[in-house]
């Protein structure tokens, strides 16, 4: 399987980022028709989940939500100064399967693929894989 690297830019220190049209355009590309889909993410601050995208709350809801959870500071040991932002990114996963169907992600209805910044504004990449079959 041949892995696609796609560079991002973030702007924010946190930020969800809709990536379902670029990986729907690359899975397009491929001219798979039917298989699975894999997002990974090569970052220990950055993470991949799947969420609704209809209401851009959601996404807003979801950060705040894991501020409560996990504040930018308190007991923490690592030097860096950004251990919330790899909980954060740990809570959210490092890596997305979806499947392939009829050459199409195959997500919900409301569903969308995110890319979780928790410690930008960076330069960042993710990549995408797919398999046949
Ligand atoms: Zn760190």
């Amino acid at each position: 399987m041949k892995w696609i690297r796609i560079d991002v830019a973030t702007d924010s220190r946190t930020r969800l980022i809709d990536i379902t049209n670029i990986v729907s355009d690359e899975l397009a590309k491929t001219g798979v028709k039917n298989g699975i889909c894999h997002v990974y993410m090569p970052h220990t601050t950055a993470g991949l989940t799947i969420n609704e995208n209809a209401d851009p709350d959601v996404a807003r809801d979801i950060l705040a939500g894991l501020a409560r959870l996990v504040p930018v500071t308190g007991d923490y040991r690592h030097a860096e100064g950004n251990s919330d932002a790899h909980i954060k990114a740990s809570l959210m996963g490092f890596s997305l399967t979806v499947p392939v169907i009829d050459g199409c992600l195959a997500l919900g209805t409301w569903q969308a693929l995110y890319f979780c910044e928790f410690d930008g504004p960076r330069h960042r990449h993710f990549l995408v894989g797919i398999t046949s079959g």
